[in-house]
């Protein structure tokens, strides 16, 4: 049997963000076959960024619905909320799911189960936020005048460092690299926003290993120890494939190696796998982790498009490759990020009171990377400087990395897109 030139049934699995726009583009594209949903959190799909940014404010979930429009519960045939896949068995043109209910076959899947995050072996203690139950357990422990201590200043320790904080909480964070956002940013991008954390209220404790974490606090390598009423481990997250063990090849971090159509490299065609537990290949980026909102919100479309129509390639258009964007609000500030910095690039900075700790507020930076010795552009983050934003969305869109020339890029007063050379 050959595969179908067009799937008649698909199997969503995953009710996240990526999950819920792959049931929406799949209607929007004018399939009309049938749909099942799969979810395992027994809710509808869900915001995510919410439930760190408005931890304390916001204590129901913000609803995809509701934000995105396209009501992916509606438009799916067969909605199971509660029903996590245990195991796929992809035939020659169908899929065969497994719940604890039964098996679901198809004649395409779409791999959508997103993350979660990660706990160390021994750190039982600690919390962990990625789900709404998990914002839920948090605003209950985390009242005016107790201790929290926070493992990890990635994207997530930070930003509820910062709301917590504000809410009264006595917050230390705890960071194993040199600076916060070391492994985003790199260690000198990631040191400028360290005074952030002390002006808002916050106690960052940075080249400090955690030795034991227990329910009443953290011992640090060296004998420090911080007390806590609630210990969250923030130290990043993992793809949530461990149901295709054996099923599909995974990469050594979990997650599915796809192509441009974000179909499995080398494998099935009636498979696609999108959002956190997708590694792509992007023409002008390279391999792209996944992990990010924005690239849960645009990969269905491209993966749905490919599926429904097997014959198109993606172009290198930003519809069919974007550009890695991460957002975050953090500690009274507005972060940006498009491309990919390279361990190895050069940084340009551009802005700011020499771009460094004293910046006042409202005074932004935007640090730029390039290609180590040359004028290829690699990655823009942009802090405070909402215009740099907006040109950095444009600078990505071509089919190859912009070329912009580093003395004038760094010139603040100019606007980024007169410093573009190629
Ligand atoms: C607190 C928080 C804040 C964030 N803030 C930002 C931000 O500011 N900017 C940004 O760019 N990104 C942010 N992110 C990341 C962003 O939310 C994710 O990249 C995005 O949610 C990924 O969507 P997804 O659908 O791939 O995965 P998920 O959102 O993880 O959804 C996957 C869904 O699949 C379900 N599932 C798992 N296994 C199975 C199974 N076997 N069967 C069926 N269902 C299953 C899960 O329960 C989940 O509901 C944040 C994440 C968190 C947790």
């Amino acid at each position: 049997m050959t595969v179908p030139a067009q799937p008649r049934s698909v199997v969503v699995v995953g009710a996240g963000l990526a999950g819920s726009r792959t049931v929406v583009a799949l209607r929007e594209q004018g399939f009309d076959g049938h749909v099942t949903l799969l979810g395992a959190e027994g809710l509808a799909p869900y915001d995510r960024p919410p439930l760190s940014k408005h931890l304390f404010d916001q204590t129901a979930p913000a609803w995809l619905a509701d934000e995105l429009g396209g009501d992916a519960v509606g438009l799916a045939d067969d909605v199971r909320l509660d029903a996590p896949a245990l195991g796929l068995r992809i035939g020659p043109s169908s899929v065969d799911v497994t719940t604890a209910h039964g098996t679901t076959t198809a004649d395409a899947a779409v791999i959508a189960s997103g993350s979660h995050a990660i706990r160390p072996a021994g750190w039982d203690a600690a919390a962990t936020l990625h789900t709404a139950a998990d914002a839920a357990h948090l605003r209950s422990r985390l009242t005016p005048g107790t201790r929290l201590v926070v493992i990890g200043a990635g994207w997530i320790g930070a930003e509820v460092a910062g709301v917590a904080a504000a809410a009264g909480v006595t917050v230390t964070v705890v960071e194993a690299l040199g600076a916060p956002l070391t492994s985003a940013l790199g260690v000198d991008v990631g040191a400028l926003t360290a005074s952030w954390y002390a002006a808002a209220g916050v106690e960052l404790v940075t080249s400090a290993r955690v030795a034991q974490v227990r329910a009443d606090g953290v011992e640090l390598e060296g004998g420090r120890r911080l007390d806590a009423d609630l210990v969250l481990a923030a130290v990043g997250a993992r793809p949530g494939t461990g149901w295709l063990a054996g099923g599909l090849p995974l990469d050594q971090d979990g997650s599915v190696r796809v192509d441009g159509t974000f179909a499995p490299q080398g494998g099935p065609r009636h498979v696609r796998a999108v959002g956190d537990v997708a590694r792509r290949l992007s023409a002008r980026h390279g391999v792209v982790a996944g992990g990010h909102w924005d690239g849960a919100l645009r990969s269905p479309a491209i993966a749905v498009r490919s599926l429904l129509t097997p014959d198109t390639r993606p172009g290198p258009g930003p519809d069919d490759d974007p550009a890695p964007y991460v957002f975050s609000t953090q500690l009274g500030h507005e972060l940006a990020m498009f491309g990919q910095p390279g361990a190895a690039d050069d940084v340009v900075l551009r802005g700011g009171s020499s771009a460094g700790p004293s910046a006042a507020p409202g005074d932004g930076w935007t640090a730029l990377w390039f290609s180590p010795g040359t004028d290829a552009l690699t990655a823009v983050l942009a802090v405070d400087r909402p215009r740099d934003v907006a040109a950095a969305r444009r600078l990505f869109t071509g089919p190859a990395l912009p070329r912009l020339d580093r003395g004038r890029a760094a010139d603040p007063t100019l606007a980024l897109r007169a410093a573009v050379t190629g």
